[in-house]
């Protein structure tokens, strides 16, 4: 017999990732009693937070989740969603969303980029080798300008960013989701960690719940309204759960991958990551100054061949490049539990064009041509598995009466860029509307 957790909330949220968090925030804040459910717990007060050990901790799978391909996803299960592992990167939602999807979220993204401070780091903390690489890139044409970032060094006793930064932040300049979370809780949402839902509760059109497991136990729980922000794999698996058979059917990732070179100087490793970008919107991809932290280094570059481990010593001398590819809806989050992201040719190409591009930039910022490489394929943006235009109606309505989705997979095509401030956009525009 399942155990019922609530007496009945306007809204349940699933999950606490930037759809999630602002959902809760933002209907709190209007007056709604709302119910969060989140299958992680609060990774921050323990000791192993932004450690390689923490990593492992809250990580799907260990960090060894990969798709049919073998392309690596970073999928974080933990309050807060993959805010507390990201590079805090923030970039306004494209044009297109708006022309072509009738998603208007202008206001809310002007208001999130007051609200929480958003700027490029001040020039001295963007780091030398950082700088040196946007400069190169500017010699040859390419216009990088300082990126946008959810960090603010005041915020931090002492400000420590490097590439580690991904593991989670420890010094306290980086913003995460989990803090719109606080604010909820303390505003009044009944959150409940170590939450899995599984299914929504459908009955005839409309949903009026939904059934997971609580530290092991079965549970339902019930509300006028349901809005699941499990992400672009959670979000898909519940509602196939719950007989919507088109969820996850295709998906979009925003693929990623590392170019290398090497340099006699220091490199960026121990430089705040992602501080200058490029965008090449017509071709489809993103340029920006990244590489993997020391310890992930030599795993992640093993699966690429014997030898690009062995450059591990030189970790300290790498100039890196990272690619995000606008990579074309393909594979998809499937019920047997498989996840499959094929890069079409058309991806093929665009990628072997921003490589070019990124060897260029490496050479002329001083980087041997002999040394450069590009990693293995990665996803961090797991997205566009329940897409607007599909699944969703501009509003993020589901087929199913008050059932809506607000994460990244609602995602019609694929962002190709950091996605969080978009998420925070859509919730804070969702939350307005179901408040009205
Ligand atoms: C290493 C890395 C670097 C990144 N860098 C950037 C960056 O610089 N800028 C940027 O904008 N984006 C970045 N991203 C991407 C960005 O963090 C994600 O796209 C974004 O957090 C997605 O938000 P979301 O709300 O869709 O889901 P998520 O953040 O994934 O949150 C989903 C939440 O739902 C919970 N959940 C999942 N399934 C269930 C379930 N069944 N029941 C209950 N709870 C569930 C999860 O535990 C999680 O807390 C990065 C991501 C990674 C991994």
């Amino acid at each position: 017999m399942d155990t019922r957790i609530n007496k009945h909330a306007d809204v349940i949220i699933v999950g606490t990732g930037p759809g999630g968090a602002t959902l809760a925030r933002e209907l709190t804040n209007h007056g709604k009693e709302v119910l969060l459910l989140e299958r992680g717990i609060d990774q921050r007060p323990k000791s192993y937070y932004g450690t390689y050990l923490g990593a492992l901790i809250y990580s799907d799978r260990r960090s060894l989740l990969f798709t049919e391909e073998g392309l690596n996803i970073i999928r974080p299960l933990m309050l807060g969603g993959a805010t507390s592992m990201y590079c805090g990167c923030a970039a306004p939602p494209p044009e297109w969303l708006k022309t072509k999807y009738q998603v208007n979220i202008d206001n809310e993204v002007a208001e999130t980029m007051t609200e929480l401070e958003i700027a490029p780091l001040p020039d001295d903390l963007r780091g030398k080798a950082s700088t040196r690489i946007a400069e190169a890139g500017r010699s040859l044409g390419y216009d990088w300008t300082p990126q946008l970032k959810f960090m603010r060094p005041s915020r931090s006793k002492q400000f420590a960013c490097g590439a580690k930064c991904m593991l989670g932040c420890r010094c306290g300049a980086k913003w995460n989701a989990a803090e719109y979370v606080d604010e909820a809780v303390e505003a009044g949402v009944k959150l409940i960690i170590n939450a899995r839902v599984d299914q929504v509760i459908i009955e005839g059109e409309h949903a009026i719940g939904v059934r997971g497991v609580l530290k092991g136990k079965p549970f339902q729980a019930y509300a006028d309204k349901v809005i699941l922000a499990a992400g672009g794999i959670g979000t898909p698996r519940i509602l196939q759960a719950s007989g919507l058979k088109q969820a996850g059917v295709g998906m979009t990732m925003d693929v990623t991958v590392m170019v290398y070179g090497f340099i006699k100087e220091k490199g960026i490793g121990n430089e705040p990551p992602m501080t200058w970008s490029w965008e090449n919107p017509e071709t489809g991809y993103m340029l920006s100054t990244l590489i993997d932290p020391w310890l992930l280094y030599p795993i992640i570059n093993s699966l690429k061949g014997l030898r690009y481990p062995l450059y591990w010593p030189k970790w300290n001398n790498i100039l890196g490049v990272m690619i995000k590819l606008k990579d074309e809806v393909s594979g998809g989050v499937f019920p047997n539990g498989k996840i499959s992201k094929p890069l079409t040719n058309g991806d093929q190409v665009r990628l072997k064009q921003a490589e070019d591009v990124c060897r260029k930039i490496l050479i002329e910022a001083g980087a041997k041509p002999d040394t450069i490489f590009m990693t293995p394929l990665r996803g961090t943006h797991p997205s566009g598995t329940v897409r607007i235009g599909t699944m969703l109606d501009s509003n993020l309505k589901t087929e199913i009466e008050h059932l809506y989705v607000c994460d990244a997979s609602t995602f019609p095509e694929a962002l190709d860029r950091p996605t969080v401030l978009t998420i925070i956009g859509m919730a804070k525009r969702l939350a307005s509307q179901l408040a009205q």
